[in-house]
């Protein structure tokens, strides 16, 4: 046996499939079998779930959700060189395991995959970010998923958590905490990766609210939230002039002063504007 299953170690794996890191693919591996487990173990009770993995590599963090009892895997992965390894692992979970060769941004997941769901990924940024914020807005609530843990950049993690009054504060902020309870799970430094990457990371793990916090249309709060923070050192009656007729007496109606900085408005009032706009 190695670490958490009967599979051969991460580093031998990349060697026999010659998986060198692309950096055009935002590729740092996670190759301790300990920590890719203990990452699963923040996604929350898996055996009843089928899990969404984006980006699974060499499949670190895919064994430790399997070795979690996760019971089911769909694993989409943009690089092709990566299918042998992952072959590998579907080999040694019998029917748990199906791999999707392709780009996630591409790919619609949903009918491979049986409620309730659980999303979990480490993506290079960009992705990890253009992913979430498409999790965090679908048309109806609740999502497809019932939660999602995910490997960002520290700084990243902490705009998804931030609260009112903070540099973080912002839209990404909004969106998340609107319909999601949001927490920091862990935090990992840079020599957790192979190779490293310039800066630490974190694990954000994000649950789906039943319904939104405070009653608003999706559509108007994230257009009137992007509109306030596309400014966000004005005043917000300078940042939302012309938004909306009597736009001042709107702000006022919501419980906001005109005068104050989108970054010290909370989401409930944020709300309150967007019934009003
Ligand atoms: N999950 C593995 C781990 O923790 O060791 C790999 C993490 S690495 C940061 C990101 C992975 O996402 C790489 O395997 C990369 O090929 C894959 N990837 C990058 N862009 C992708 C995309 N658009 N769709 C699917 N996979 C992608």
């Amino acid at each position: 046996m190695s670490g958490i299953d009967a599979l051969p170690p991460l580093r031998e794996v990349i060697a026999q499939h010659g998986l060198s890191a692309k950096k055009s693919l935002g590729q740092n591996f996670l190759l301790d079998l300990n920590l890719t487990a203990k990452i699963a173990r923040q996604a929350g009770e898996l055996t009843q779930a089928d899990v969404l993995e984006i980006g699974p590599g060499p499949g670190g963090l895919t064994r430790g959700l399997l070795a979690q009892g996760a019971r089911r895997v769909l694993a989409i992965e943009k690089d092709a060189r990566c299918l042998p390894a992952l072959a590998q692992i579907a080999a040694a979970y019998p029917g748990r395991l199906e791999v999707i060769n392709g780009d996630a941004l591409e790919i619609d997941p949903l009918a491979h995959l049986t409620p309730p769901i659980r999303i979990v990924a480490n993506l290079p940024y960009n992705v990890g970010t253009e992913l979430l914020v498409r999790w965090l807005t679908p048309k109806d609530w609740p999502p497809f998923w019932e939660s999602l843990t995910l490997m960002f950049q520290r700084e990243v993690a902490e705009r998804i958590v931030a609260q009112p009054g903070s540099k973080a504060y912002g839209r990404l902020a909004i969106l998340a905490q609107w319909r999601c309870a949001a927490h920091i799970a862990m935090s990992l430094p840079p020599g957790a990766f192979t190779p490293p990457p310039k800066v630490s990371s974190a694990v954000v793990h994000l649950t789906a609210l039943p319904a939104p916090r405070y009653p608003a249309d999706p559509q108007k709060l994230e257009r009137v939230v992007a509109r306030a923070f596309n400014q966000r050192r004005k005043m917000l009656r300078a940042a939302l002039k012309g938004y909306a007729p009597d736009i001042e007496d709107k702000l006022i109606a919501a419980g906001i002063q005109p005068t104050d900085r989108a970054e010290t408005v909370d989401l409930e009032r944020f709300c309150a504007l967007a019934r009003l706009v």
